[in-house]
């Protein structure tokens, strides 16, 4: 490799230099984690062969909280931006890293938060709950943060004449709403992966396994939710195949997650909801920037690191408490 800090962390694109093609990465990469005493945490749509070297394999808050009670001076998110913020804010004082600084995300992207500030300024009597898949600074402008698998009772729990901005997702907005029967501002924001199922193609797998269970995830849009047999987070999405008897299952969300599906219920069959292009299956351009590689080089060379200014992390904080009082008084 290069140096003069491999020329400035190859010009502050922080990093990506070729590996010896030679290098056991799944071993070099054990090797390091236990050397800089680092945790690897893989979300569901990550590759399969990011999700089996990781420590632990989830959701985004999830795997944020796992990571805080860990002694780890370093954690490794492989997943998007945002989620390594979360990292961050629940484990201030451990370095965090995230493999491809360029790992974003639409629906984060669609609520920039000077834009949302003054949006929440038109309703200045309305709590504010954001959804977790949002900027460390959108936390910062929230009330209550929530996710996909409490949004409804976190909403349920406030007294009914209480108004409410819901952001960003306007999808899961909608589902909140429908489930509750509240009448929230919802801020317009999508994930791209999420709003490209084809109900053609969908109808016509449904047709040729007229057996299989339709489930979706929460971020769908309306006409798929209104056809599933189970809504629910990622992490929901997984249990209900283990515990539902069914032996197969068209999966309307990220197709990352099948692997821990098929890996949970080998004798079961896992179908890709298909996209509303010719791809059979619905990958997130943004996760899957991660590789092995740079899964390598970020932990050799400690860098992508994530840092938040102190205000935005106590700031943020406060949120995400406000869900944990909520979410452990209702027993969820
Ligand atoms: S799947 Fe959607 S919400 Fe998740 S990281 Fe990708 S774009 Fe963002």
């Amino acid at each position: 490799m290069n140096t003069t800090f491999e020329t400035d962390l190859v010009a502050k694109g922080y990093i990506d230099v070729a590996i010896d093609p030679n290098l056991d990465l799944v071993k070099e990469i054990e090797r390091l984690k236990k050397e800089k005493n680092a945790v690897i945490l893989a979300h569901y749509y990550q590759e399969s062969e990011i999700q089996d070297i990781a420590d632990y394999i989830g959701d985004s808050l999830g795997l944020s909280q796992q990571a805080a009670k860990t002694d780890a001076d370093v954690i490794v998110f492989a997943g998007v931006h945002f989620m390594a913020e979360t990292a961050k804010i629940l484990s201030p004082s451990k370095k965090v890293l995230l493999p491809d600084l360029k790992a974003g995300c639409s629906l984060s992207d669609s609520c920039p938060p000077h834009l949302f500030a003054k949006f929440k300024e038109k309703y200045p009597d309305h709590l504010v709950i954001t959804y977790v898949n949002c900027t460390a600074e959108l936390k910062a402008l929230s009330d209550i943060v929530c996710t996909s698998s409490n949004a409804v009772q976190i909403v349920e729990s406030l007294p009914a004449d209480q108004k409410i901005i819901f952001g960003p997702d306007r999808n899961l907005g909608d589902y909140v709403k429908k489930k509750t029967g509240r009448d929230l501002v919802l801020w317009n924001g999508a994930c791209m992966v999420h709003e490209i199922f084809s109900q053609e193609k969908i109808d016509a797998l449904r047709a040729e396994y007229p057996d299989a269970k339709f489930i979706a995830h929460p971020e769908c849009e309306d006409h798929i939710l209104a056809q599933a047999d189970y809504i629910g987070s990622t992490s929901g999405m997984l249990k209900f195949t283990i515990e539902d008897p069914s032996d197969t299952y068209i999966v309307a969300t990220e197709s990352g997650i099948l692997h821990q599906m098929q890996k949970a219920s080998p004798s079961k069959t896992f179908i890709p909801a298909p996209p509303n292009n010719l791809c059979a299956c619905n990958d997130c351009p943004h996760m899957k920037l991660n590789t092995l590689e740079k899964l390598y080089n970020c932990l050799y060379y400690e860098q992508p690191e994530i840092t938040l200014d102190e205000d935005i992390i106590q700031r943020a904080q406060k949120p995400i408490e406000r869900m944990l009082e909520i979410s452990a008084k209702l027993g969820l």
